[in-house]
């Protein structure tokens, strides 16, 4: 009797002592962005309204009104990698002549958020979010979130679903949704990817811009882009 109790109280020891070192080892790993290997482009963020003061912003990051429901950004700023910001600019110019502007809800993201989102974030909502061992698009300065504002009013565009809202109305071919919601809906699909970015399927706010992969995933604070 004695000695099984010595044995599973030893054999008990190693399987915790194991766990602790099994955690630590995860918990130095996860907390860290991949190392990805290679040749990439230097990096050159833009805030984009020093491009185009008429972007309008609503960095929802920066307040309490999104998912996880509190600020995760300390400044309400945006920055993309200079092609993509420029890109945007083009794309606002082209909205003009519909008598849009463009609203930006995010942009570049420090890779510790998307790895927050994700830990946060229910299983089955996991496709809303990016998974943070392959980093996300947004931390490589090259995705961004937007909608679309009326030039005469100032106000948001009516679109399919909310910004950041999990269900299907945020898919960017949802068929459901009132003609106006969809017809906004499709402008600013069509615009984006006429100057080369591409929506996210489950999304309709998000777009990824081409050549993102030739960018690092960056960890970086808005307040020490210089
Ligand atoms: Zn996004």
């Amino acid at each position: 009797m004695k000695t099984s109790y010595n044995h599973t109280h030893s054999s008990g020891f190693l399987f915790s002592a194991a766990s602790i070192i099994f955690l630590a080892l995860l918990l130095s790993c996860s907390h860290k962005p991949p190392q990805e290997k290679g040749n990439f482009e230097s990096s050159d963020l833009v805030e984009l309204v020093k491009l185009d003061s008429s972007f309008h912003l609503d960095i929802r990051y920066a307040t309490n009104n999104n998912f996880t429901g509190r600020p995760v950004y300390t400044e309400a700023r945006a920055f993309l990698q200079r092609p993509a910001a420029e890109a945007l600019v083009k794309v606002n110019k082209e909205l003009k002549n519909y008598g849009y502007g463009l609203l930006i809800f995010d942009a570049y993201r420090p890779w510790s958020v998307t790895k927050l989102f994700w830990d946060i974030t229910p299983r089955e909502n996991k496709k809303f979010v990016a998974n943070p061992k392959k980093g996300s698009r947004h931390n490589r300065a090259c995705a961004v979130d937007v909608s679309l504002y009326e030039l005469n009013t100032g106000k948001v565009a009516q679109m399919t679903g909310q910004y950041d809202e999990m269900s299907e109305r945020s898919y960017s071919n949802y068929t459901g949704g009132t003609e106006e919601q969809c017809k906004n809906r499709d402008l600013l699909i069509s615009i984006m990817e006429e100057n080369g970015f591409t929506v996210y399927e489950y999304e309709w706010w998000h777009f990824d811009y081409q050549g993102w992969e030739k960018y690092r995933i960056q960890d970086i604070q808005f307040s020490e882009i210089k």
